[in-house]
């Protein structure tokens, strides 16, 4: 991929981890000052202030953001904390309005980079300045829409970089707001040498709780910081008031992570430690992964028997075997592997569903 520059050579003074920190929506000058004042009293100043002026809300109805005259009011954040600001753009006219009242970076939205119309429109806007862009991931986990957005910064010169992991939205899975999916920033790092990826835990979790421990995994991954909602009175925020902290609990979240250094400046003894932690958290998503395919095929179960039909379809098991095994071995992993791992999940479907025909005989029979 192009090269790029990294966080630290964007001319703002800002290193990573980068902690980013703010309200999900700017409210009026006197909230804004109060954040402001609450982060240096409670030694919980970030490197770098977002605030939200145009909110791209999911119903109609919601507060859709203050608009250009809270872009006045980050004169604010600059007179008490000296530090600089980030706003998310979400058409032309936004990333106008941002460079005309100095914002410092901008940020495109989960629902903006899905749009690629959108997102071009912006870059055009954008030429010519040297402003940083970093993109969120979009809402559906679709990698190259992410990478693509990234490439239409790029492609009008915008060489400053960065990219944020905000979680999925999924249909099923409600423990979170937005699932986090860590292979996909990862594999982003990998395809895009040196693209550093922010952690957005607030947008993940949906609540409070959890945002430090969502928080501690992204570090453990090796992700570059963190973007945390901060608000000094969140329960009475006119956005996304579940999920933001005081700047006190910001300051907390913050001691009690253990921040990783990269496994290129450890001791060989820290670096096997932390791979095996990688590994840990691989095997959890693979056993979620595993959770969720039984709970289909339960249905599935449940569907033959309704129908009369048998557990076993040999058709399907043979398509099943030879499109998996081809698709594993182009993965890297070996033939003989893919076999008894398929035989092994497919034994245990197998048994399941026939489970569930006796357990239905049973029924019928008492
Ligand atoms: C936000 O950061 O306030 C926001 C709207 O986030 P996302 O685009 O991740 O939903
Ligand atoms: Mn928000």
């Amino acid at each position: 991929m192009k090269p790029h520059k990294q966080i630290k050579d964007w001319g703002l003074g800002l290193t990573t981890p980068l902690i980013i920190a703010g309200p999900c929506s700017a409210e009026s000058p006197e909230q804004i000052e109060k954040i402001c004042l609450e982060m240096k009293a409670e030694n919980a100043v970030p490197q770098l202030f977002r605030a939200g002026i145009w909110k791209p809300r999911t119903r109609p109805g919601s507060f859709e953001g203050i608009g250009e005259e809270g872009l006045k009011w980050m004169e604010i954040v600059r007179h008490h904390l000296n530090i600089p600001i980030t706003v998310e753009v979400g058409n032309a006219a936004h990333a106008e309005l941002a460079l005309k009242h100095g914002v410092d970076v901008v940020w495109i939205g989960a629902r903006t980079t899905v749009n690629p119309f959108a997102v071009q429109e912006i870059a055009e806007a954008l030429r010519g300045s040297d402003v940083p862009v970093m993109v969120k991931n979009p809402m559906n986990p679709d990698l190259d829409l992410w990478i693509g957005a990234l490439e239409r910064m790029h492609a009008v010169g915008l060489d400053k970089l960065a990219a944020i992991h905000r979680g999925f939205s999924d249909a099923y899975d409600k423990r979170f707001r937005n699932k986090p999916n860590w292979s996909m920033p990862i594999h982003l790092k990998r395809v895009w040498t040196g693209m550093e990826v922010i952690n957005d835990p607030s947008h993940i979790v949906g609540k409070r709780d959890g945002i430090l421990d969502i928080s501690q995994r992204a570090m453990n991954f090796g992700l570059d910081g963190l973007m945390i909602e901060t608000h000094h009175d969140p329960d009475n925020a006119w956005s996304d008031a579940k999920q933001q902290v005081t700047p006190k609990a910001l300051r907390e979240i913050l001691n009690s992570i253990d921040f990783k250094e990269p496994l290129e400046n450890m001791k060989p003894d820290e670096r096997l430690e932390d791979l095996r932690r990688a590994v840990d958290h691989l095997d959890d998503q693979l056993l979620d992964v595993l959770q969720e395919r039984f709970a289909v095929i339960d249905q599935i179960g449940e569907h033959k028997r309704q129908h009369h039909l048998t557990v076993f379809q040999s058709g399907r098991w043979k398509d099943v075997m030879e499109s998996r095994t081809q698709k594993g071995v182009k993965k890297n992993l070996s033939e003989k592997f893919m076999k008894e791992l398929l035989y092994s999940i497919h034994e245990e479907s197998v048994k399941r569903q026939e489970k569930q025909l006796r357990e239905a005989d049973a029924v019928k029979k008492a």
